[in-house]
């Protein structure tokens, strides 16, 4: 039987110890708690669901959170009125460390905001420009590490890699490189908007990273990743972030490229023009058939 104490993915209450700008367009900030001690991310790409306070609000608003039944609890989140609910929002464990026990998500901050540091337009965005050490925040995240929000699944023939990010998929890129086992040929094409978000970044990985920069007028998603050699005989390719880009490349690697589509995994992180809550109600563009 799953009791609130075995089941893999459990509500964690975790609060801000301290953030740190990472460039133009990122905002690392480190979680602490002593709910931390029963977090166990399953690293790459783990995702986690993010429930945040209302501008206003000390704590974000949700049910009691010691049924055993997850999805219990989130009906009776969902019945709750919209605007005194906690907003929920998708995110990468970008680390997790133990002793001490902390957890960083790295926060894209949207475009219109980041250089003059203002408000930013969707919720999260806006709660993480501003987060201070003790603000609290509840996540749905693994007690296992070996879960289904760890999306990136290296075959066990795989010869080469190749990742497509943008810069919300940039964390999950980048924990997926650390975790990459040595000498993996991998090619890398991270979409940020400005120069400043290059990083350095760590990897075992025969890796060849390539910064495509909007302000420097980066080429399409398709376009950079046009000319790009799949060396070996059985490439993995990850790809994640805008999904209209992630629907471009899906069809261009599966039809264009004739790739085996259980050899490509393709995540949507967020859609131009609708917020996360608008998303959850339309279908899933980037899982279409090609
Ligand atoms: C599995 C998964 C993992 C994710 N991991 C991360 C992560 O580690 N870091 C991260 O930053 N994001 C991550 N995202 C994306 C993040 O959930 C979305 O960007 C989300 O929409 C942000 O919420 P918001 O409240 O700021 O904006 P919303 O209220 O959802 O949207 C408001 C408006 O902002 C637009 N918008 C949303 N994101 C962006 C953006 N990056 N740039 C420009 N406009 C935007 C929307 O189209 C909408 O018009 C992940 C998503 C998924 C599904």
């Amino acid at each position: 039987m799953t009791t609130a104490e075995t089941a893999p993915f459990q509500f964690f209450s975790l609060q801000v110890d301290r953030t740190r700008r990472l460039g133009p367009s990122l905002v690392r900030v480190t979680f602490t708690g002593e709910d931390l001690k029963r977090f166990a991310s399953g690293g790459r790409d783990q995702s986690l669901s993010l429930f945040l306070p209302h501008p206003g609000q000390e704590a974000p608003v949700l049910p009691p959170l010691d049924d055993p039944d997850m999805y219990a609890i989130l009906g009776a989140w969902r019945a709750m009125p919209d605007d005194e609910r906690a907003v929920m929002r998708s995110y990468t464990v970008r680390e997790q460390r133990t002793d001490p026990n902390e957890m960083d998500i790295d926060f894209a901050i949207h475009a219109e905001t980041s250089a003059a540091g203002a408000a930013g337009v969707g919720p999260a965005c806006r709660w993480a420009g501003r987060a201070k050490p003790g603000d609290r925040v509840v996540v749905l995240g693994p007690a296992v590490a070996a879960n289904t929000g760890v999306r990136f699944q290296l075959p066990e023939d795989a010869d080469s890699v190749l990742i497509w990010a943008d810069e919300t998929a940039l964390p999950a890129a980048s924990a997926i490189l650390e975790w990459l086992p040595a000498e993996t040929r991998a090619q890398v094409f991270l979409e940020v908007p400005y120069s400043g978000d290059r990083m350095d970044l760590a990897t075992e990985a025969d890796a060849t990273v390539t910064w495509l920069v909007r302000e420097e007028g980066a080429p399409s998603a398709v376009d950079a990743v046009r000319g790009a050699e799949l060396p070996g005989q059985a490439p993995y390719v990850w790809i994640a972030g805008e999904s209209g880009a992630v629907k471009a490349l899906r069809r261009h690697f599966v039809r264009e490229r004739e790739l085996d589509r259980r050899r490509v995994t393709f995540v949507g992180y967020w859609r131009k023009g609708l917020s996360e809550d608008a998303l959850r109600e339309v279908p899933d563009e980037t899982q279409e058939e090609a």
